[in-house]
């Protein structure tokens, strides 16, 4: 396991020796110390990257295909060491991080082929004596921050459609999970990527932000994470007008129609809401129920959350792990509080719960039913394993309280009436609709948000897009002569 950082294809150290400890969420051991850098090696990141962009820029999408390729090769050779390591700094049960392997893999592939089919475009001249031409080209040097949720999935989300478009990047990841990302930089590099291409970097993230937006030189940043921190970049991007995509925040609500599939809505609410101990920005976080269905939903649901094994994620059979941190605990804790207290019913969990050798992170699976609108569980994303749950008595109303908030991420629907399918998709303000389902990812769509969830997409041909600026060039030709 390399925990020092990845610059211009060297693992180097804080330039004053400092350091951090990666701790394993489930009992605290530590793990490894990594590099605590600041503004210095943020700048020698860019450096790198800037002196390897132009060899990049110019080498043939198809050979930039080929090494994505091999990435994503190497990723599923390694998969069961990777996904041990997103495990231990994440917590995440095992078969989840496995998944979250493959997942990442899949990226690299979806990003060559896109890669290899990005070409210039030929625009009509409407009837002038022009040759008008549209070109992609690379926005130059960009940076990503990412979150410790998903911690290769989503550098992988942001640095294989880089690469496929020809940028060189910079990453920061979540100081709780920094060896997933180091991990990846040894992937790339064992790849056959050239020196600076992309380069990793841990630390303080206020320090290394401000130095990359501050620089002139990164033209581009993805950050995936909270809306407070989005929102904050938003504003420090304006001087240098640096060109963003930001995933963050989600309250997403599943709505579960009077004609659903009662088991098959359990079954997907029971997936969507706990994997990763409910820490996914797609997450269901508000649960509405048709009126006369909430009664067995939720006796099932709750049968259904009552029964997932909950243990340290490299134990078998764990379908539950720890959450990130004790802040992570606080907050559910808060939100229970806070629901039971203004009328919620509890019918499962609502506690951590002991587990052998470690720590008071384990959060029982809950569901809290007679949920409304003024609690903070309805209003806040939980980022836990609380399902709320709520009743509704008409498809307006439903929608009403579904759109109702700034966010807009990710939305489900439960219903057999596929035009009400159509019906309430298309009025549900959000980025993501699971209709019938909550695993809706996948490598090749678009993934992202709209309002306070952020802009820009990952995923497919429109995650290339982030990473491109179209040149159009007007080329006056001679008019025939007759
Ligand atoms: P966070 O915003 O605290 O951290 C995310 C990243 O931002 C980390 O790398 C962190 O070091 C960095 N960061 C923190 N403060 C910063 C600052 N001042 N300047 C620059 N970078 C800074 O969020 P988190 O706790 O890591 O993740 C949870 C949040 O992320 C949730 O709100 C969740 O919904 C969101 N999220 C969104 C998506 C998505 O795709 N929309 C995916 C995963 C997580």
């Amino acid at each position: 396991m390399e925990s020092r950082n990845f610059i211009d294809g060297e693992w180097v150290d804080a330039r004053d020796g400092a350091t951090m400890v990666v701790r394993d969420p489930a009992d605290d051991a530590s793990l490894a110390s990594v590099p605590r850098c600041g503004a210095r090696e943020a700048t020698a990141c860019v450096d790198a990257a800037q002196r390897a962009l132009g060899a990049w820029r110019n080498t043939p999408a198809p050979e930039r295909a080929n090494l994505l390729r091999r990435v994503a090769d190497i990723l599923r050779v390694r998969r069961d060491a990777l996904a041990a390591l997103i495990t231990s700094e994440n917590g995440k049960p095992i078969e989840e991080s496995k998944g979250e392997v493959s997942y990442a893999a899949d990226y690299f592939v979806c990003a060559a082929g896109e890669g290899e089919r990005l070409v210039e475009e030929t625009i009509d001249p409407r009837g002038r004596p022009f040759a008008r031409r549209a070109t992609p080209e690379c926005l130059g040097v960009v940076a990503a921050i990412t979150p410790w949720n998903f911690p290769l999935a989503m550098m992988a989300r942001k640095t294989a459609p880089a690469l496929a478009t020809g940028c060189t990047q910079v990453v920061k990841p979540a100081e709780a999970t920094p060896l997933s990302a180091l991990a990846l930089g040894g992937v790339l590099h064992e790849a056959g990527l050239p020196r600076g291409v992309v380069n990793v970097v841990t630390g303080d993230p206020q320090a290394i932000s401000d130095a990359w937006l501050r620089d002139g030189r990164v033209r581009g940043l993805s950050f995936t994470g909270s809306t407070a921190v989005g929102k904050d970049l938003m504003r420090r991007a304006a001087d240098q007008v640096v060109r963003l995509s930001l995933e963050l925040g989600g309250l997403a609500p599943l709505i579960v129609f009077e004609d659903a599939d009662l088991d098959a809505a359990v079954e997907a609410t029971v997936a969507g809401k706990f994997r990763c101990a409910g820490q996914t920005c797609i997450c269901p976080n508000r649960i509405l129920v048709a009126r006369p269905l909430v009664q067995p939903f939720t006796r099932r649901l709750a049968e259904r959350a009552a029964a997932l094994p909950l243990g340290r994620g490299a134990t078998p059979g764990t379908r539950m792990g720890p959450l990130i941190n004790d802040a992570a605990v606080e907050k559910v804790r808060r939100h229970v509080a806070d629901a039971l207290a203004r009328g919620g019913r509890l019918l499962c969990g609502g506690a951590t719960v002991p587990i052998a050798g470690g720590c008071d992170r384990f959060f029982a699976p809950t569901v809290i039913t007679e949920v409304n609108a003024r609690m903070l569980c309805f209003r806040e994303e939980t980022f836990g394993p609380l399902a709320p749950v709520a009743a509704f008595d008409d498809e307006a109303s439903a929608l009403g309280i579904a759109n109702d908030t700034p966010y807009g991420l990710a939305s489900y629907i439960f219903t057999r009436d596929p035009s009400r399918a159509q019906r309430v998709t298309a009025q549900l303000r959000c980025g993501i609709v699971g209709v019938n389902t909550c695993l809706v990812s996948d490598a090749t769509a678009p993934f992202g948000g709209w309002g306070w969830s952020g802009f820009g997409r990952e995923g497919g041909r429109w995650g290339l897009d982030e990473y491109l600026s179209w040149k159009y060039s007007c080329h006056a030709v001679e008019a025939p002569h007759s």
